[in-house]
């Protein structure tokens, strides 16, 4: 299908207000806000200063490569967050959207191993994600276009090389 969602600045300000709030009723404190980069990073910080949170920290996901085309795999990209010390700590998860939830589903069972409690918050999630959030804005199975993506790079870079 070509339908699509389209996301602007303001209403993306609303949403994480309104996920935040959400959060904030269901009574979840978290230390610390693990962002996935890059869309999780956009609603991570929002989300941090609503919820009164100051450490926010990032991890770096490859998966998607084009509208709709991915890798087989996501892949964690260095640095892994092993330094962070997550013991005894309420994590949330911050990314833009679940779509496949594999994602979301690699950066979750990591941490299930580190910290004390964790629990997910995206703008929005698709049916059939594999991976359930707590939190979540909007539902929709439409590609969603963000406002940070939408227009494209304002450069071009050919062969940039990931860390890995
Ligand atoms: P998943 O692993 O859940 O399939 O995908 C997660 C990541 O893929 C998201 O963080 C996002 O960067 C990208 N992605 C998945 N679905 C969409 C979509 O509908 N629109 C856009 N712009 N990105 C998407």
């Amino acid at each position: 299908t070509d339908v699509r969602e389209t996301l602007d600045y303001q209403t993306f300000g609303r949403a994480v207000r309104e996920l935040a709030q959400t959060i904030a009723d269901d009574g979840y404190e978290p230390d610390l806000v693990l962002s996935i980069a890059r869309g999780g990073v956009f609603v991570a910080g929002g989300l941090a200063y609503a919820l009164d949170c100051k450490n926010i920290h990032l991890v770096n996901v490859e998966f998607y490569t084009g509208v709709g085309t991915t890798l087989e795999m996501p892949v964690m990209l260095a640095p892994v967050p092993a330094a962070i010390d997550f013991t005894d700590k309420k994590v949330l998860i911050t990314d833009d959207v679940a779509d496949t939830g594999k994602t979301l589903r690699l950066v979750h069972d990591f941490c299930l191993d580190h910290v004390a409690e964790v629990r997910s918050a995206v703008i929005y999630e698709k049916s059939h994600s594999l991976v359930k959030c707590e939190y979540v804005w909007k539902r929709t199975d439409d590609w969603i276009e963000f406002p940070w993506s939408t227009e494209g790079p304002v450069v071009k870079r050919e062969g940039q090389v990931l860390d890995a």
